[in-house]
């Protein structure tokens, strides 16, 4: 029997909204027995060269990876990208133009929770951010919970910044298109990030898979710390129906804040055809 590859492809740097630097989820998913790792920051790829530099000098193979925002039936969904050219500059150019709109969105996000009796949020939230670009409800989870309004991040999004709560103002990411498109151009795969999370009906979630392969789009994640395990064979089948090649990470932001550490998760379910066999010659060799 062979023994799967431990690889994760989902994971979030100071650099977006996790708290570690690219260089200590390096050391940390090293330590997590990962062999085949891939930094996939919100938006942004300046975390790329560092990300690789440190995973290669510890022994691991590396992917490129992001995850971009998207508006899908009124609907944020996140598509990954793993193995695209770092250096791609229409690629780089859809992501500051994804990016533009947090800084407006998180005045009024801070507008709302003054309203909701909380003041100086968009100043709270702007020091957890490491890149203000970036600047997203993670940061201001985090200023909720050093504020007292509450005791961890997940009970922030049980009370506030989702739809109906204070602190929540929509927002119209990329188009589902365009991401497939910046990314499949740059030479990498683009895959349907933590599918359970999105609250679609049958109908929904089929026009997402549906057109989401249309414009080009290869993989789905199956296993993730995004689902629950009775979710994988439900994503198993839906990449089987579909031919999309599947993907497996943590989704790590925080040692204090994320359940699933990196390279913890079980293998992929058998009979699915990994998203690492199909981009073996984009990988970055230790
Ligand atoms: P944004 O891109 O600013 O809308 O922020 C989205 C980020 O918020 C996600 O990437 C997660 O890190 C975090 N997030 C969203 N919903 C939740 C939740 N229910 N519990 C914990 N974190 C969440
Ligand atoms: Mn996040
Ligand atoms: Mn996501
Ligand atoms: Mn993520």
């Amino acid at each position: 029997m062979t023994i799967p590859l431990n690889a994760d492809l989902h994971c979030h740097s100071v650099v977006s909204d996790g708290t570690l630097t690219p260089e200590e989820l390096a050391a940390r998913a090293h330590a997590g027995g990962v062999a085949l790792w891939a930094l996939t920051d919100h938006d942004e790829i300046g975390g790329q060269h560092r990300a690789a530099a440190a995973a290669n000098a510890l022994g691991m193979d590396y992917l490129t990876g992001v995850e971009i925002s998207v508006t899908f039936a009124d609907t944020t969904v996140h598509i990954v990208g793993l193995g695209f050219d770092a250096d791609d500059a229409q690629l780089a150019q859809g992501l500051a133009d994804t990016r533009g709109g947090r800084g407006g969105r998180a005045q009024e996000i801070a507008h709302q929770l003054a309203g909701a009796g909380i003041p100086g949020a968009y100043e709270g939230a702007l020091r957890y951010a490491g890149n203000p670009e970036l600047i997203s409800r993670t940061h201001f989870a985090r200023f909720l919970v050093e504020t007292g309004a509450c005791h961890d991040t997940a009970e922030v999004f049980r009370r506030y910044l989702t739809e109906g709560k204070p602190g929540f103002v929509p927002h119209r990411w990329a188009t589902l298109g365009n991401a497939v498109r910046w990314i499949t151009e740059a030479g990498g795969m683009a895959v349907i990030a933590h599918p359970a999370r999105y609250k679609f009906s049958a109908n929904e979630e089929y026009a997402l898979f549906t057109e989401f392969k249309q414009h080009g789009g290869l993989g789905v994640e199956v296993v993730t710390g995004s689902h629950t395990p009775a979710e994988y064979p439900v994503y198993a089948a839906m990449a089987r129906e579909f031919g999309l090649a599947a993907s497996r990470g943590s989704d790590f932001h925080s040692p204090d804040e994320s359940h699933v550490d990196l390279g913890a998760l079980p293998p992929l379910p058998s009979g699915l055809t990994p998203v690492w066999e199909q981009l073996a010659g984009r990988i970055q060799r230790a």
